[in-house]
């Protein structure tokens, strides 16, 4: 069985994310959506909200869980016997930092990441700048998939 992960903090999932996702599964009999949890990090959305937003996002594809960890990417791949790690790639500055992740993880471990190159459309997307229009109260639905809602 090809099993993935696909790691990040998903706060909250964009249409981005939900594009590399999507494409992602034609590869693997198995796509697990890691939500990392980083004590250090300060989030708009809680856990469960950033769970619930992705699983009702896929509700209807039975490839797909989602689960949330702590501790290094490559552990938790190998607990959950995944061989492979998908990433999303919009940029050369994504670019030149996930090289480095890559690099170092493959240098832990014998688990290979995948990266899939954003679909044209998505790539200005990016989790930090939804979060910046819902502070400010802009249209953020044109840029997410439809099961995230902010409560107010
Ligand atoms: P992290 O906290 O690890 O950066 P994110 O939730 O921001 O996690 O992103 C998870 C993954 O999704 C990363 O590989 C990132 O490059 C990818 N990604 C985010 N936005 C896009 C996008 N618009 N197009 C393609 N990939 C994306």
């Amino acid at each position: 069985m090809r099993r993935a992960i696909f790691p990040g903090s998903f706060d909250p999932i964009t249409l981005g994310h939900y594009d590399i996702i999507e494409r992602g599964i034609t590869l693997f009999d198995e796509l697990i959506i890691a939500i990392g949890i980083n004590a250090d990090k300060k989030y708009m959305f809680s856990l469960e909200e950033r769970q619930q937003f992705i699983r009702e996002a896929f509700k209807d594809e039975p490839k797909i869980k989602v689960v949330t960890y702590e501790g290094l990417t490559v552990d938790f791949a190998k607990k959950v016997d995944a061989g492979f790690i998908l990433r999303g790639l919009r940029n050369p500055g994504d670019f030149e930092f996930e090289k480095a992740i890559a690099h170092t993880n493959r240098k832990l471990s014998e688990i290979e990441t995948v990266f899939l190159l954003t679909s044209s459309g998505k790539s200005y997307i990016s989790s930090s700048i939804v979060r910046d229009v819902i502070r400010n109260g802009g249209d953020y639905s044109i840029l997410v998939p439809d099961t995230v809602v902010v409560s107010s």
